[in-house]
This record gives C-alpha cells, structure tokens and sequence, in this order.
C-alpha cells in the first residue's frame, strides 16, 4: 500500500514537473560569427531564412553580448551562468590532454548540472572546449549525451580527421584533425562537420520528443570558424560571388543555417515548439581572418571594442513570448541559464550566484527597464577591459592606452572619445568596473597560445 501511494505521488509530481514550467531549452551557438552576418541584423550577401524565422518567432536582442570576447572563456561564461573571471577562466586554456588544471573548475556547477537536478536530460554537440582531460569530460560535466570534439576548434572534411586522439598531436593545430567522438568513444563518420552535428541534434529532438521529460540541448557549432572549409553543396549557392574568403564564409553560414531550420522543423514536427526556449547567438564577434563583417561594429574578436563582444543573438519561446519583437537592452549571454533558473526554480548554489537574470518576465511586459544595471568584461592580462551602464560604454583596449568613454546609442562605431566632456560619468564606470574587478581572477593554467605540450 505505502508503495503504491509513494508510487502515485511520484507519478503526479512527475507530471506537475512535466509541464511548461519546465520547457524544453535548446542554444545554438555558433562560432567567430560576425554581428552583421544574420538577416535579422542586415546581411545581405548571406541569405539566413531559417535564423530569421527564429527571430521573427521570437525576440532579437541588438545589444546582445557575450562575457568575453575569445571562445573558451565566452562559453565557460555562457555555461555557468556566471562571469567566467569568477573561477579564473580568463584565458584559452591549454588543450594537453594531461593538464589536469585547464578546465572548467569542477567545483562550479553548469547548465546541464543545474538542469540535471531539475530533472532534464541534457546532450551537447559540436564543440566542448571546456578541459581536455579526462576529468572534464562532457558526461562527467552533467550531460548525458555528447557527440562532437574536445577541443576549440575542428578541420570540417571527414578526410582530414587523421589522428585517432589528442595523445597524437605532433604539431600545434593538429588537435583539428581527430576523429570525433559519441560519448566517450571515437567513432568514424563521414559528413561534412556542419552537416553530421545537425543531423545530431534533429535526431536528439525526435528522440527526446517521446520522453516525459524536459531536456537540453547545447548544439554548439564551430562554424564559421577557421579554417574556412565549405563544401560543394553550400558552395553551389553563392556561385554569383568572387572565389574567395567571403565566399565560403557565407557558404558556412548558410550550412548554420540550413542546420537552424532542421532543428525548429523537428521541434514543430513533434509538436513541442510552443514550450522550447530556442537561443541562437555566437561565441564572440566574427574574426579578423574569416572574412565575418561586423558592421556598424568597431573591432574584431579578440577586442574589447563592440565588434569583439557584441554578437548575433535572438531567442523563440512561442508558448509565451511574443514573436516579433526587438528588445533594445542590453542582455548578456549568461542570461540564458538565469533565464533556465527563473523559469525552472532550478536549486542555484547560494555560495556562487548567477550573474545572468531571467529575462522571460522582461520579455512578457511583466517587467520594465533594464535587466541589468552594468554588464563587465576585462581580457586575460587586465589590461584590456571593457564597462557599459545604460548607453554609456568605457572602453580601455589595451596596449598602454587610455580609457574612452562612448555612447553607443548614438556612436556604435565607438569613434568620439567623451573622456573630457562627461569625466564624472566616466569615473562612475571606472569605479563600477574597479570594485566589480576586486572579484575576478586571472587564469593559473598553461595557456592555449603559451603552451607546446606534445614536445
Ligand atoms: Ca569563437
């Protein structure tokens, strides 16, 4: 009797837990790609239909930003809900397999811990990029599925994926060249990379479709970062344009896209669209060198400048939010597990609170104003840091220069330094900035860019 009434209680929980208050969440994040390479934000030499169709079902974010203007760091951002200085990842880490310190700290919990404990099954495809040992492996991270890569970055022609694992890298960028991995074994697989993690993640939503169970999806693409690899099929669509760089940016693009319409297709097929919270964004501006346009932006990624922090980012949820529409604050990338946490009541460690909000009551008109007061960034040595409150930005680039100060409504661009004729303001973010700083940490591991760890 006691287990049939314990069984009953569990089963109506189950079905309260199953409901929309716990939707499903689905993030898309592209790599290196430029703020101006969306429809939705102008682009017109890459066609976007479906990343568009998101945003007009949904709301586009122009003062989108992420936390940090290179991938590791953005994503380990991006994945705990907090700034990433926090916890000392202020750098690329060092991709040696045996580092057992270059990694997202063990101790800080993630999207797909926090949403374990509430019950969702979680799967993360393309790139991890968060530790390549053993001990911060995906499925030790809270997901429960994994296809994809390790590492910050990956060649996109099965061919090329000569090296079985990371213990034969010989030379710097041969960590591009392994096979990929499901869960924790290589496998052999023959797509165009762009092509294999779409129709990993279709498959996933058709499969998780059946479950009465919330899940995550994390389908975290490397394209359209280097090195620049598209294949005949996406190729064949910009025939009108020069040979060249932007040529097979955009066939990249176009391939994101393609993948972008297979996932709302597949949610819409299994009827779960309504309650799926879908983000798209990238992990920082576009690159210097992959031919992405940032424009109105100034700078690159890598920057402090907008072009390096501002990004591409819009989100659906058509069961409550309204499509169509453009909300003008700023809102950060760490938003997204704040918005998770809000929605789910998911049990956040008292000892490490979220930096990001949910925006859903913002969103809904339940809110107003802005849903944060300063949003901060600084690059791994401090040199180079970054402050924006309301339209005001403080902006130091690093190099022994000085701080300016701009308004970015109405100087994008960050062209008219108002250091002279707005000094009080000025020192209001200067000290914002300083006492937010007294809280972050520099990086302790070998760095990506400093370390030869196969010699
Ligand atoms: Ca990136």
């Amino acid at each position: 009797m006691k287990s049939i009434i314990l069984t009953s209680v569990l089963f109506f929980a189950q079905n309260l837990v199953w409901g929309s208050d716990q939707p499903n969440i689905i993030v898309i994040l592209t790599d290196d790609q430029g703020y101006h390479d969306v429809g939705f934000n102008g682009c017109k030499d890459i066609p976007t239909p479906n990343i568009d169709r998101l945003a007009k079902n949904g709301v586009v974010f122009p003062n989108g930003y992420v936390s940090y203007s290179v991938c590791g760091p953005s994503r380990a951002g991006l994945l705990t809900g907090r700034y990433q200085g926090r916890f000392g990842f202020s750098s690329n880490p060092t991709l040696d397999p045996g580092a057992e310190d270059a990694g997202l700290p063990l101790d800080e919990d993630m999207i797909s811990e926090v949403l374990g404990r509430a019950g969702y099954h979680s799967m993360i495809v393309g790139k991890w990029h968060m530790g390549s040992h053993p001990f911060y492996h995906p499925l030790r991270r809270g997901f429960n599925e994994f296809f994809g890569f390790l590492v910050g970055g990956h060649r996109y022609f099965p061919e090329e994926w000569v090296l079985w694992d990371l213990s034969e890298v010989k030379q710097r960028g041969d960590w591009y060249r392994t096979k990929l991995m499901r869960n924790f074994e290589r496998v052999e697989e023959a797509e165009y990379l762009t092509d294999a993690l779409s129709r990993e993640a279709v498959d996933y939503i058709y499969r998780r479709a059946k479950e009465r169970a919330p899940f995550f999806l994390y389908l975290a693409y490397n394209a359209p970062h280097g090195p620049l690899q598209a294949s005949e099929k996406y190729l064949d669509r910009f025939n009108h344009m020069e040979a060249g760089k932007r040529k097979t940016y955009a066939a990249m693009v176009s391939s994101i896209d393609d993948g972008v319409g297979g996932v709302l297709d597949a949610l819409e097929q299994n009827g779960i669209s309504d309650n799926t919270l879908v983000f798209y964004l990238s992990d920082n501006g576009g690159a210097r060198g992959n031919a992405s346009n940032n424009e109105p932006l100034r700078g690159f990624k890598g920057s402090m400048l907008e072009g390096g922090l501002r990004v591409p980012f819009a989100m659906q949820y058509p069961g409550k939010i309204k499509g169509g529409q453009v909300f003008e604050h700023p809102v950060i990338s760490l938003d997204i597990l704040g918005t998770m946490a809000g929605l789910t009541g998911a049990v956040i460690d008292p000892l490490k609170p979220l930096d990001g909000v949910n925006l859903v009551p913002y969103l809904m008109g339940m809110r107003q104003g802005a849903p944060h007061e300063y949003l901060f960034w600084y690059h791994g040595d401090g040199d180079a840091y970054a402050v924006r409150s309301g339209d005001l930005k403080l902006t130091m680039e690093g190099k022994g220069g000085e701080p300016a100060l701009y308004n970015l409504a109405s100087d994008m661009h960050e062209d008219l330094d108002l250091s002279r004729s707005k000094a009080e303001e000025k020192a209001v973010l200067q000290q914002a900035w300083d006492e937010w700083m007294q809280d972050m940490k520099f990086s302790t591991y070998r760095t990506l860019s400093n370390d030869v760890w196969w010699e």
